[in-house]
């Protein structure tokens, strides 16, 4: 008990509830919608030792938590479509389920690209189309019930694409705001595009174990989904062709699959997407944060 309360002291750059109860400006992480943050949670704990959850109004997301260097870290995700607003970010003791500290999340609008498009998407899906493509949600929604109970990233990252003179560029940044304003209509680019010819390897960001294939879908085209455990889990989209089964471990850096233009895509681009718990989150910030631990 000595050494938790020990820890508390260092839980979220020093916030106890006893000083939030004396009505203290309570210290605050402040992201962006989409943003991805890497936040110390202690010195000297073990993973067992505590939960952190976010407590955004809806259900409480549980935050990932993994070990380095004998310090615990936190992954701190804030969905694209997370109302700003001023939440509350909470670390338990596991055993006792005892609050040991707090610290207010304040989400900020995020400032995406705008891209006004007349033309882009202006096509009208019919019934049987709207049918399928909900068909395939919920086939990927069933994929993402069920996470590694290990962080299985804890080897860091690499990005999908190799970088060269010709691929790897990023050609539609993560949360790009796309408009047709003919239609009134507008949507968030929900991934991040690299520019790649058709063929090209597309390499698994961390470790991990494919959770799903989609063959062919409507949207999203040939899509692999790896869970890379406690809830974390990136979509390549696209491809041409897959290289990996549902079930087989990959490595951070393995070639899962090929770029392609298959779905809802005009060029062969390679569109990765990243969830975190659940939230839509910049993959890059990912692969930025976890490159550098
Ligand atoms: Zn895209």
């Amino acid at each position: 008990m000595k050494r938790l309360t020990a820890l508390a002291v260092v839980l979220l750059v020093c916030m106890t509830l006893d000083s939030v109860a004396q009505a203290e400006p309570m210290d605050a992480l402040t992201l962006r919608q989409g943003d991805v943050r890497i936040v110390k949670l202690a010195d000297d704990a073990k993973v067992s030792d505590l939960q952190g959850v976010i407590d955004t109004g809806g259900v409480p997301s549980a935050i990932p938590m993994f070990s380095k260097g004998g310090a615990l870290y936190g992954i701190v995700a804030v969905d694209l479509y997370q109302q700003p607003g001023e939440y509350q970010m909470t670390v338990y003791e596991a055993a006792t389920k005892r609050a040991l500290s707090a610290k207010a999340l304040i989400v900020k609008q995020g400032e995406f690209e705008k891209s006004i498009s007349p033309s882009w998407n202006a096509h009208v899906f019919t019934k049987p189309e709207l049918e399928r493509i909900a068909s395939e949600k919920q086939a990927m929604a069933e994929a993402l019930r069920t996470s590694s109970s290990q962080p299985l990233w804890q080897d860091g990252t690499i990005y999908p694409i190799e970088k060269t003179d010709h691929t790897g560029l990023i050609t539609t940044p993560f949360g790009q705001i796309r408009m047709n304003p003919a239609q009134d209509w507008f949507r968030f680019h929900r991934g991040t595009d690299f520019q790649a010819p058709k063929g090209f390897p597309i390499r698994a960001i961390a470790t991990g174990k494919v959770a799903h294939l989609g063959h062919d879908y409507l949207l999203e085209g040939n899509i692999t989904v790896i869970d890379h455990g406690l809830g974390i889990f990136s979509s390549y989209l696209h491809q041409s062709s897959f290289l990996v089964k549902i079930g087989d471990e990959v490595k951070k850096g393995d070639v899962i699959g090929r770029v392609g233009s298959t779905g809802n895509s005009n060029a062969p681009h390679l569109h990765l997407a990243l969830k975190i718990g659940g939230a839509v989150v910049d993959p890059l910030q990912f692969i930025e944060a976890l490159r550098g631990l």
